[in-house]
């Protein structure tokens, strides 16, 4: 489980945004408010961050709402079995990923890497 935390400002368009793509992916994460937090403003200032949203998820700095960067990071993508064809969701660039197809059991391997 990856640590997610998000900087952001109410009034910022893109921090809304960016929670919400967190939120539709189902992957927690702390806020941190600057409008009213002088230590979060502290926090983004040593991280270089000239504004909101700032997204860090575990050491990785995602400065802005980087919609490419967060898709490559948590986004999903379907695949159908080459079995019996059921589609599932299975995460991107993982690599080479061991599959169980939940229909049918088929066991396959597939290429995660978009
Ligand atoms: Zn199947």
């Amino acid at each position: 489980m990856k640590k997610v935390i998000i900087y952001a400002s109410d009034s910022c368009g893109y921090c809304h945004q960016a929670k919400k793509f967190l939120m539709d992916h189902h992957i927690s994460f702390q806020e941190k408010k600057v409008d009213f937090d002088k230590q979060a403003q502290m926090e983004m200032m040593q991280m270089g961050a000239k504004g909101v949203p700032v997204i860090k998820v575990n050491d990785e700095i995602i400065f802005g709402f980087d919609l490419q960067r967060l898709e490559q990071l948590f986004g999903k993508q379907v695949i159908s079995c080459p079995h019996c064809g059921n589609k599932m969701n299975i995460p991107k660039n993982r690599g080479t990923l061991k599959i169980t197809c939940p229909h049918c059991s088929q066991m396959f391997q597939i290429n995660s890497n978009t």
